[in-house]
């Protein structure tokens, strides 16, 4: 076959199309949340992402929220999201930092803070890596995490939504990802980095709720069981 492709709606496909076509197509036509999403709404999604029990809500909407620092001492906010369920958040991220960075250049060892809420599959702690090794590891991840996509956690009980194979590959695309970067940078949402993401997201007052809170430290040890553990079920 030569470089004939089925055509699909996969945004990158309708980016490339635009550009053939000369439409000046941007973000804001895929994803109005992105830009247009109340703060407030995109930081409850975070708190709610994996509350247990009654309360556990069906959450799809992905929002990555990256914060870059800048040679200057300003900080850049990228804000970024899934838009079909094969279009993942970090596609949006890589998608917005390639471009952010053919006008700007990032300083050697840059760390860029990521807020997600939930961790990355393993297609894109792969996207992560080899965006990475793209750019000559300039960049290392600092990746806060709200839940864990598709992985058994060890405090609960009834895991049998996830299926083994699905949580080796992501359990493994989180190892990989983490050795990547310059220091141990996944970590777990808390009440500490809900208030570094209001404050980003300049949101001045957002009451933590006890349901999240309550699960939290059991949230936190199923992280430090999953990425220190070798691989198991
Ligand atoms: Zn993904």
């Amino acid at each position: 076959m030569g470089p004939l492709k089925t055509f699909n709606s996969h945004p990158e496909e309708w980016f490339e199309l635009a550009q053939a076509l000369k439409i000046n197509y941007t973000h804001q036509d895929f994803s109005p949340l992105a830009s247009n999403a109340d703060p407030s709404e995109i930081l409850k999604m975070f708190v709610e992402s994996g509350l247990q029990g009654p309360l556990f809500k069906e959450i799809r909407d992905v929002f990555l929220i990256a914060e870059i620092p800048l040679p200057d001492g300003s900080k850049k906010i990228l804000i970024c999201r899934n838009m079909t369920s094969v279009y993942h958040a970090e596609e949006d991220f890589i998608r917005q930092l390639k471009i952010f960075c053919q006008k700007s250049k990032l300083a050697l060892g840059t760390v860029v803070k990521i807020w997600i809420n939930f961790s990355p599959c393993s297609r894109c702690s792969k996207r992560l890596m080899d965006f990475q090794a793209s750019i000559g590891q300039r960049v290392s991840f600092r990746l806060v995490f709200a839940y864990l996509f598709m992985i058994k956690r060890p405090s609960q009980a009834d895991q049998s939504r996830v299926s083994d194979k699905t949580h080796m590959e992501n359990v493994k695309g989180l190892h990989q990802l983490l050795l990547m970067q310059s220091e141990n940078t996944l970590l777990p949402f808390n009440e500490q980095e809900c208030q570094n993401l209001a404050q980003v997201l300049g949101i001045n007052n957002f009451p933590y709720p006890p349901a999240r809170k309550e699960g939290d430290t059991n949230f936190e040890q199923d992280v430090v069981d999953i990425l220190n553990n070798s691989l198991t079920l």
